[in-house]
């Protein structure tokens, strides 16, 4: 079985529409896949609709969170789309990443980059503002060449351009996520690229607050880190899951990039009761 529980679609930065998603993941050879875009469910139905037979869909979120002063990602799966008080909370993380998003064009303007809020919306096209939005749009204009050269050169964390969301604290979100029957598993906590990562005794207290699992194989996980979290997420009774994180053509990961073993699929599957996974 090949599954790959972490990906993106249009619906957030991804740039491949929900439906194709589902066509590419079954030519890729997945049984099984993750449809998890920032912040929002909006692709759910689109997805389960084109659904190809023998695929099984695993509807989620990628919940954007802090610890303190880490930017720390969260997927959330087989929750109740419709409880209320998770839905108004992802509803929250949306709106203040439209806010973000104009901040930094506007810094960007006045800098004089040639980018306007205009062009990043209709690249969104109405899904929840994202940096790979922003990068699109330098890359439109031809101020850089690629989204990769735009993160390294004006989104990074460092960068005076880069401002911050209003994101959830994880611990808070772990809460949310079980009350809305869902499960939770801790996203690229190793993804050094990224910015600052969490200490080891961050893991502890998410497990303690009821986190399920950790994304082990992922594609911006060095070898030694991920022989680490393995042994983390076994001592702590956590589920260790593996995937792409795939976004489309604006990252170089295929799908099927970082895979979950079945029986660690069958672990999350079995602790949520907000939902079940879609079958094809
Ligand atoms: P945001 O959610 O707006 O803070 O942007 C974070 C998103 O940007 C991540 O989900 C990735 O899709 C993307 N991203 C982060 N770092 C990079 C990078 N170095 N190159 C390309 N995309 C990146
Ligand atoms: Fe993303
Ligand atoms: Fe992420
Ligand atoms: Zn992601």
């Amino acid at each position: 079985m090949r599954i790959d529980l972490h990906t993106h679609s249009t619906a957030s930065d991804g740039t491949t529409p929900p439906g194709e998603l589902m066509a590419q993941a079954r030519a890729a050879g997945l049984d099984v896949i993750g449809l998890t875009d920032h912040d929002t469910t909006a692709a759910w139905a689109v997805a389960a609709e084109a659904l190809p037979s023998g695929l099984a869909l695993v509807p989620g979120a990628e919940i954007s969170c802090v610890h303190g002063p880490i930017a720390t990602h969260l997927l959330a799966y087989l929750f109740d789309p419709l409880e209320p008080v998770f839905a108004a909370a992802r509803a929250d993380l949306r709106r203040s990443r439209a806010g973000r998003g104009r901040e930094i064009v506007d810094r960007m303007a006045a800098d004089g980059l040639p980018i306007s809020w205009d062009a990043v919306a209709s690249l969104a096209a109405g899904a929840p503002v994202g940096r790979p939005h922003v990068a699109r749009a330098l890359v439109a204009a031809g101020v850089v060449g690629s989204v990769e050269e735009a993160f390294g050169k004006l989104l990074h964390v460092s960068s005076p351009y880069y401002v911050r969301k209003r994101d959830l604290d994880v611990l808070a979100a772990i809460e949310l996520v079980r009350r809305a029957g869902g499960v939770t598993v801790f996203a690229h906590p190793l993804g050094r690229c990224r910015g600052h990562v969490v200490g080891d005794e961050v893991f502890a207290e998410l497990a303690e607050a009821g986190l399920t699992g950790i994304e082990v194989d992922h594609p911006d996980h060095a070898p030694a880190d991920r022989a680490h979290l393995r042994d983390v997420a076994s001592s702590l009774g956590l589920v260790a899951t593996g995937a792409s994180d795939f976004h489309g053509s604006i990252k170089m990961t295929r799908l099927g990039d970082g895979l979950t073993a079945v029986s660690a699929y069958e672990r999350l599957v079995d602790q949520a009761t907000g939902g079940s996974p879609i079958v094809g």
